[in-house]
């Protein structure tokens, strides 16, 4: 469902990323692991072009429709059109919330719909509904965010993004602005997610996770894929030196 090929991004002298490339099938969940610097956010960030790649593929190709993007000098400008496009197959979820503070949890799951969607007021409202009790938020649908905790308000926020039906859910590091008391709440929401049948890519530090939810892990450094393996492999039969050390470090 998800194609990457080649993928570059430079931020000034530093390759963030050099030649990633990588596929994530329908219904997979990918969590990426790797130090801090690994260009884990940059490549979540290029695949909805938060970042315009340097160069490089990306392709989305799920229920029977899907589009192909190529970076590079030679090709043509991503055009408006083509992003919104790309946006709307590729939800993405932040370490910080970004929710709406004026406007109510449940205003904050609608408002996509109704605007980028053009789905009527009142569907629109049932789905959302329908959705936060999904994320056990049922009771706090009339809540302003600044009245929810860390935990409720990423709880929204997941919401918020699979109110849009995206293909492809980008995750990064969805728990680590939160207290540690609130992390295992939205863990479970992304687990549920998960068993729904989703395509995930995760960036994540929680390892549990990780292990216990993806179907493999992609292992980063210095801007490239160093191994790509089942977490049970992964996991427990590590090939790569930096992984190895990597995960003397974090377990
Ligand atoms: P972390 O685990 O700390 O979130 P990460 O694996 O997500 O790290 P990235 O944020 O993708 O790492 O960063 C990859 C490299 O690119 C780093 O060297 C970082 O300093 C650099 N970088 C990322 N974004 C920018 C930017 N906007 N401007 C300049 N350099 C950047
Ligand atoms: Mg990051």
């Amino acid at each position: 469902v998800l194609d990457i090929v080649g993928l570059e991004k430079r931020f000034g002298t530093v390759n963030a990323l050099s030649g990633v490339s990588l596929t994530v099938q329908e219904g997979e969940v990918v969590c990426v692991l790797g130090p801090s610097g690994s260009g884990k956010s940059t490549l979540l960030r290029c695949i909805n072009m938060l970042e315009r790649p340097d160069a490089g593929q990306i392709g989305i190709h799920s229920r029977g429709a899907g589009f192909d993007l190529a970076f590079g000098p030679a090709a043509p400008a991503v055009s408006g059109r083509e992003l919104a496009r790309l946006r709307s197959h590729v939800g993405m979820v932040f370490q910080h919330f970004n929710l709406w503070p004026h406007k109510l949890a449940i205003e904050n799951v609608t408002e996509g719909l109704i605007r980028v969607r053009h789905v009527a007021g009142r569907e629109a409202g049932l789905l959302a509904a329908e959705l936060l009790a999904r994320v056990g938020l049922g009771a706090k649908m009339m809540t302003f965010p600044n009245h929810l905790s860390g935990g409720q308000r990423q709880r929204v926020a997941i919401a918020r993004a699979l109110a849009m039906r995206p293909d492809v859910m980008l995750f990064d590091e969805p728990t680590s602005a939160l207290d540690p008391e609130l992390v295992g709440e939205v863990l479970q929401v992304l687990e549920d997610v998960a068993a729904s049948g989703m395509t995930m890519l995760v960036a994540t530090h929680e390892m549990g996770f990780a292990r216990r939810v993806a179907d493999r892990i992609v292992f980063m450094d210095g801007g490239q894929i160093v191994e790509i393996a089942s977490a049970a492999d992964f996991f427990e039969r590590p090939q790569h030196e930096r992984s190895i050390r990597f995960l003397e470090a974090v377990l």
